[in-house]
């Protein structure tokens, strides 16, 4: 078989599904879906971004198919189908719909044949026949023999797609899934404590699927530990933030707020009362910058100040709600999706966090709110926190650098 390349799509068929149940916030979900969108491309080329009836269609101007992977990262979208202009007759559908089959043929790898259906929508009841009499001759037209491609109308690999809807029609094959969730921003603002690890990021990029414009805070040891962790938590920041756009992130410097615990506190409930102030420091800051939530990677028992005693122990410090998207994941779940946005070979780059710094050598796993309060007792709270607020740097994150 000779295999003609497939020209660029003309079209980007863009579906939605949560977003479109929002009642009378529909139209506010679905022109930021767009937004979201258009700011998506705009770095790839030149793009028409609209909204109709429940559906997005974008009409790129260059690099198309490289624009419906793009879309298909923006946090809303469920599938986007790179989609081919035809006219609304028989002949113009096939000879559209035919280099897609040929092409999905002569890329078919294994020797058994693929199962494929063809799948029609009339919006434009004027066409002259049937949707089912519309599947059938298309079927018969573009599918080879029964030795390549078998037709299974419930269970197929493949789906033909024909949309006739008047003015404009097209075919496609493909739909590329998109990650769901709701449009950036559509939930509020949500401050990330983004350390240099696997689950922080990933915790980031959960929260912006749920519609969360993310801002990142960290804290860092200096002078106990260099520029290295820095770097690497920007680097971090700005991997996430590919998938909202600029990013503010908030560097604190810590270890006043170490040293005064190393000096006042009882060893044992040194990261205890570590991750206290870090709460602290956070909901100060939400308060400066007008976030509205706090999130964590944490995960529950993977590491001492993460059992549930220790946990209600630091939720108590911050004044906001802490949300934990990883909470009840296991390990592998939390890589397969750092790996998957594109964080992983970043994360694993060794450089010590700052809660190494001073680490005591038997944490308490089980802290209890009497000794915890005792433990912070001799603290200047109130001078630590906003000594640590005054001193903290703003650097804006942009994905595009
Ligand atoms: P991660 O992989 O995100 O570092 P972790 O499993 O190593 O998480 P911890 O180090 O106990 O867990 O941290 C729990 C959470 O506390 C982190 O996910 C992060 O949200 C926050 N955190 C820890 N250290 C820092 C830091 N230096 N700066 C900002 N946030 C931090
Ligand atoms: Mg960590």
């Amino acid at each position: 078989m000779t295999q003609a390349t497939l020209n660029e799509p003309d079209v980007l068929v863009v579906r939605y599904g949560e977003i479109a149940l929002k009642g009378g916030n529909r139209k506010k979900y679905e022109n930021a879906l767009a937004r979201m969108i258009r700011r998506a491309l705009k770095p790839i080329g030149m793009a028409k971004v609209s909204v109709v009836h429940g559906r997005i269609y974008v009409y790129p101007e260059e690099r198309a198919m490289r624009m419906a992977k793009r879309t298909a990262e923006v946090f809303g979208v469920k599938t986007v189908s790179p989609a081919w202009a035809v006219e609304a007759s028989l002949d113009s559908i096939v000879a559209g719909a035919k280099p897609l089959v040929d092409d999905l043929v002569a890329r078919m790898t294994h020797a058994s044949p693929i199962t494929f259906r063809v799948r029609a929508k009339r919006a434009d009841k004027r066409f002259p026949i049937t949707s089912i009499e519309l599947e059938r001759a298309v079927a018969d037209a573009v599918l080879p023999g029964p030795e390549l491609v078998k037709v299974d109308l419930k269970d197929a690999e493949f789906e033909l797609g024909i949309e006739v809807r008047g003015k404009e029609n097209y075919v496609f094959l493909e739909r590329l899934r998109g990650p769901g969730g709701l449009p950036v921003g559509t939930s509020g603002r949500g401050l990330c404590l983004l350390s240099g690890g696997i689950d922080s990021p990933v915790a980031a990029w959960l929260g912006m699927r749920r519609g969360l414009f993310m801002g990142f805070v960290s804290f860092h040891s200096f002078p106990y530990l260099g520029e290295g962790s820095k770097r690497k938590v920007a680097d971090l920041a700005r991997a996430v933030a590919h998938y909202q756009g600029k990013a503010q992130l908030y560097v604190v410097p810590f270890a006043e707020v170490q040293e005064a615990i190393r000096d006042n506190a009882p060893e044992r409930y040194r990261t205890v009362l570590y991750r206290r102030m870090m709460g602290r420091i956070a909901s100060a800051l939400c308060r400066k910058y007008d976030y509205g939530v706090l999130l964590t990677g944490e995960n529950l028992g993977q590491v001492a100040s993460q059992t549930m005693q220790n946990m209600g122990l630091i939720a108590n410090a911050a004044d906001h709600l802490i949300l934990r998207p990883l909470i009840t994941f296991d390990k592998e779940e939390v890589i397969d999706i750092a790996r998957r946005i594109g964080t992983f070979d970043l994360s694993i780059r060794p450089e010590p966090d700052c809660c190494t710094v001073f680490q005591p050598a038997s944490p308490v796993i089980h802290g209890n709110p009497s000794d915890c309060a005792d433990a912070e007792s001799n603290l200047d709270l109130r001078g630590l926190v906003d000594r640590a607020v005054s001193n903290t740097e703003v650097h804006l994150v942009d994905p595009e650098e």
